[in-house]
């Protein structure tokens, strides 16, 4: 059986995390080294590693992370300021958890999306 994931393992309650949304589909937490005073990742409960890996049976679960992205910005109040969502694919998409997760940032002024040589 594969090794388990950090986020499976936050899921399962074997890590800590600061928990502020669970259903069937989805666990959303804190980052523990955020990025902007709110930062909130949203995961699949299922392992799937990440987008580039994702199945059309997953089509569900996917609009299901932007549903739940919605809710807990109106829920955290950043609705109608703003705020960023990513989903960071690959090593040239800087992702660093192989598992399928989106970023709800904000709080703050966002600066420019970019690129580093
Ligand atoms: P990625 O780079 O894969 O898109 O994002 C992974 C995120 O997971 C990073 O923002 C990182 O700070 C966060 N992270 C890494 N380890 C932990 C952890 O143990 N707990 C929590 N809550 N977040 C983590």
């Amino acid at each position: 059986m594969a090794e388990k994931t950090l986020f499976e393992k936050i899921i399962e309650g074997q890590i800590p995390a600061d928990i502020v949304y669970k259903d069937d589909v989805v666990t959303a937490f804190k980052d523990i080294a955020p990025k902007a005073p709110i930062h909130i990742l949203i995961v699949t409960n299922k392992p799937i590693p990440s987008i580039a890996q994702c199945e059309d049976c997953d089509e569900a679960a996917m609009g299901h992370l932007f549903i739940v992205a919605k809710k807990i910005a109106k829920e955290l109040n950043i609705n109608e300021d703003g705020y960023r969502l990513i989903v960071n694919v690959g090593r040239h998409g800087g992702q660093e958890v192989p598992h399928l997760h989106m970023h709800l940032l904000g709080g703050t002024q966002l600066g420019a999306l970019g690129f580093t040589n």
